[in-house]
């Protein structure tokens, strides 16, 4: 029972680091945030040691007694945080995090080759929405699974729901996928449930981003139309770095003469969770889900989801004030992504630039580009800095860093080699966005 410090300096020097420097920068990637220190109690927790494959009460291991009441109780609380009705909705709070559940998803509902339909990646959607190049099938969902990526409009850089419909019509998806990485405009999930039910598809919504916001009703919900809905509990949820599955049970009644559709697919997610895919279940990762579920429903979590948006809506006026792009001209959300294309300097060179004075965020692709590593955009979320307590003003603040950090590094025309070096001390003679970034943290 030694310390980490005593038994491994090396490596707690790094750990200590990294909470410096999580500690004294901006975090503003949008996929990030700064769990609670209960979730992280239950994480650094003896529950890490138990092994449990098999669901509660149905397990292949002994000595699971209170392992079960735990999985039970953040199944209960993960139900009640989006107001599920337990007749109609069930959970599997084991997925390790929202890669495994969406391969879950689809290894459960359909057969190896079934055709899916995501956001393609450049447009907003996820790796695991089936993304391929033209010449790598890069992820597993498009190895073992057919895909074809739905876009946005180029000129709105809005989902182009028209186009699914007619692309759908003639693909014939399995499961139709509703969820975004990039994308800061509200999902009409009663349209992709419209052109889900002409081809007799599954509607599988992915609401890893934006889950904290529906959780507190700031956005439309996915749980009234999905047949399937995943999240990450470690974004806006602000919970462990896990994942979770709902679906439905019990009838749905579709179509104008309300024919009934019976649910089958508890067992067949289950099933694809373990032994599908997984093991033995995180048992600290599900406590930490647990006591992050019930922060949900405290009206701080309400107050903290409506911050984030607003921050975020800042984030967007006062970049435009600046002359900057926002891709579909704002944000219902958390998140923005910064068109750069009539700034002259590339997603990358920006990512760098913002990182060499603290802010941590990441390059983008915007509509239109052809390449997600030479790509024009900047992904900025306000997630984390809302759990700092950043509110309005300090974005105020924030953008102007941004802004003068771009200025400044947009001189330098070549990032790599003792070009960077140089231009890091440009910056680093910037005293005042130094300055302002510790006063900000200070304040
Ligand atoms: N789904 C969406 C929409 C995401 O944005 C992400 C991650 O950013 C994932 C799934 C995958 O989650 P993880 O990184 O936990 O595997």
């Amino acid at each position: 029972y030694k310390n980490v410090w005593e038994i491994d300096p090396e490596l707690f020097e790094l750990m200590r680091k990294e909470k410096k420097r999580q500690e004294s920068g901006l975090e503003m990637i949008a996929s990030e945030n700064f769990t609670s220190l209960s979730v992280l109690q239950c994480l650094g927790s003896c529950l890490h040691n138990k092994y449990s494959e098999g669901l509660p009460g149905q397990r292949y291991y002994g000595g699971n007694e209170y392992i079960d009441e735990i999985e039970l109780l953040a199944q209960k609380r993960a139900l009640e945080a989006f107001d599920l009705n337990p007749e109609e909705w069930g959970c599997n709070v084991q997925p390790y995090s929202g890669s495994p559940a969406n391969f879950a998803v689809y290894t459960g509902l359909i057969e190896p080759h079934g055709r899916i339909m995501g956001l393609d990646l450049p447009d907003g959607g996820h790796l695991t929405h089936g993304f391929f190049t033209p010449t790598k099938k890069v992820s597993a969902t498009s190895i073992f699974f057919e895909s074809m990526p739905y876009k946005v409009n180029l000129d709105t850089g809005l989902i182009d729901y028209d186009k699914l419909a007619e692309e759908a019509s003639l693909f014939k998806p399995k499961i139709i996928i509703a969820g975004v990485s990039c994308y800061s405009r509200c999902l009409d999930y009663k349209k992709f449930r419209q052109i889900a039910d002409e081809n007799n598809a599954y509607l599988f919504s992915d609401m890893a981003h934006v889950s904290g916001l529906v959780a507190a009703k700031l956005i439309p919900s996915p749980f009234e139309y999905s047949d399937v809905v995943s999240t990450t509990t470690h974004k806006t949820l602000r919970g462990p770095r896990a994942g979770i599955i709902f679906f439905r049970k019990g009838v749905r009644k579709i179509g104008k003469d309300s024919q009934k559709i019976m649910y089958d697919i508890e067992d067949k997610i289950n099933q694809a969770v373990f032994p599908g895919l997984q093991g033995g279940p995180h048992n600290h990762a599900i406590a930490g889900i647990a006591t992050a579920m019930k922060q949900v429903k405290s009206p701080e979590f309400l107050k903290y989801q409506k911050q984030i948006v607003a921050n975020a809506k800042r984030l967007c006026l006062k970049l435009q004030e600046h002359g900057y792009k926002i891709s579909t001209d704002g944000t219902d959300v958390h998140m923005l992504l910064l068109d750069l294309r009539n700034k002259g300097i590339t997603g990358a060179k920006a990512e760098k630039i913002l990182e060499s004075i603290s802010i941590a965020c990441n390059k983008n692709t915007v509509p239109g580009d052809k390449s997600a590593l030479n790509c024009s955009g900047i992904r900025l979320g306000t997630p984390a800095l809302t759990t700092r307590g950043l509110v309005e003003e300090d974005i105020d603040k924030v953008v102007d860093f941004i802004h003068r950090g771009l200025l400044l590094g947009k001189e330098v025309s070549n990032i790599s080699g003792p070009k960077l070096v140089d231009y890091k001390r440009i910056l680093s003679t910037d005293v005042n966005i130094k300055a302002k970034v510790t006063v900000l943290r200070e304040e």
